[in-house]
């Protein structure tokens, strides 16, 4: 009964997977290397303040997709606070939330049950556009843990775009969806650099194949996926590197989608302690 529940799960993993990868293949390039970042953020910043190992682990952020805007960026804090529900996506939900209602406020004309159903992080809408114009997106290091998958469903959060499978807690958000948010169109899957539009983005991609391939020896070595960026540290060093090379010319929107992309570009490189212009020297120096 246990195998069964295990395959069924699996089956239906991938069957969202493959409906998503073929009905996003319009997804915007820039969009998904951003989700990238969170984790070369994680590997400039966060070793200072350990979180597990050594602190490399799980970034979460939210992006407005209306307007490109970072609403939250956070990483795990369960050691810092000595509370197993301080998650990345728990953080970030809770800032996005409120940076929501400052932005965009409920009427008194809506309920509260309604405003979070309908408005919040969530817009109705099956196609392509709707998913990157429509609600909001949370792009997390590590696929969801069974936690943050039934909190992200309870926000309604538009897409969520994951670095890395988890194999060990990943899994869940497609089982409730399926259960208790059918009606909900939601779109959940790993990142998917295949259509990278830049010799950069196209590096970037090339990143991220190795570091998935780096992380099957890593688990082979019985590190549980919680663990995992503990071991890819060069890789996120360089992917860094690339990220503070960017300039606008390496954007692979168009038309509308532009001015949303440049405003999430222009958040992150300020929240992440990126200057505006890249460095005229290569020479990248972490800490
Ligand atoms: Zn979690």
């Amino acid at each position: 009964m246990l195998q069964l529940s295990i395959v069924k799960s699996g089956v239906l993993r991938r069957m969202c997977t493959l409906r998503r990868s073929r009905g996003h293949a319009a997804l915007l390039g820039d969009y998904k290397w951003i989700s990238l970042q969170i984790s070369l953020y994680s590997a400039q910043n966060a070793m200072p303040q350990p979180t597990h190992f050594q602190g490399l682990n799980i970034h979460a952020l939210i992006i407005d997709n209306v307007d490109g805007e970072v609403l939250a960026l956070e990483h795990n804090q369960i050691h810092a606070h000595q509370s197993p529900v301080e998650h990345a996506e728990q953080r970030a939900l809770r800032m996005a939330i409120a940076r929501i209602a400052a932005k965009r406020a409920r009427t008194p004309a809506t309920t509260v049950e309604d405003y979070y159903r309908t408005q919040m992080f969530y817009d109705d809408g099956a196609e392509d556009a709707d998913f990157l114009q429509r609600g909001a997106t949370i792009y997390t290091s590590l696929e969801p843990c069974p936690m943050c998958a039934t909190t992200i469903l309870v926000c309604r959060v538009k897409r969520t775009v994951f670095l890395l499978q988890d194999t060990t807690f990943g899994g869940e958000w497609v089982s409730a969806k399926n259960q208790y948010y059918k009606k909900y169109n939601l779109s959940y899957g790993q990142l998917n650099l295949s259509d990278a539009g830049s010799p950069l983005l196209a590096q970037v991609r090339d990143l991220h194949q190795t570091m998935s391939r780096r992380v099957e020896g890593v688990r082979n070595d019985k590190v549980i996926d919680t663990l995992i960026f503990d071991h890819l540290i060069e890789e996120l060093q360089t992917g860094f590197k690339l990220f503070c090379q960017l300039t606008p010319d390496n954007l692979t929107t168009r038309g509308d989608h532009n001015t949303a992309n440049t405003r999430t570009f222009d958040d992150l490189r300020r929240i992440c302690n990126v200057p505006i212009r890249p460095p005229t020297s290569p020479e990248i120096h972490f800490r």
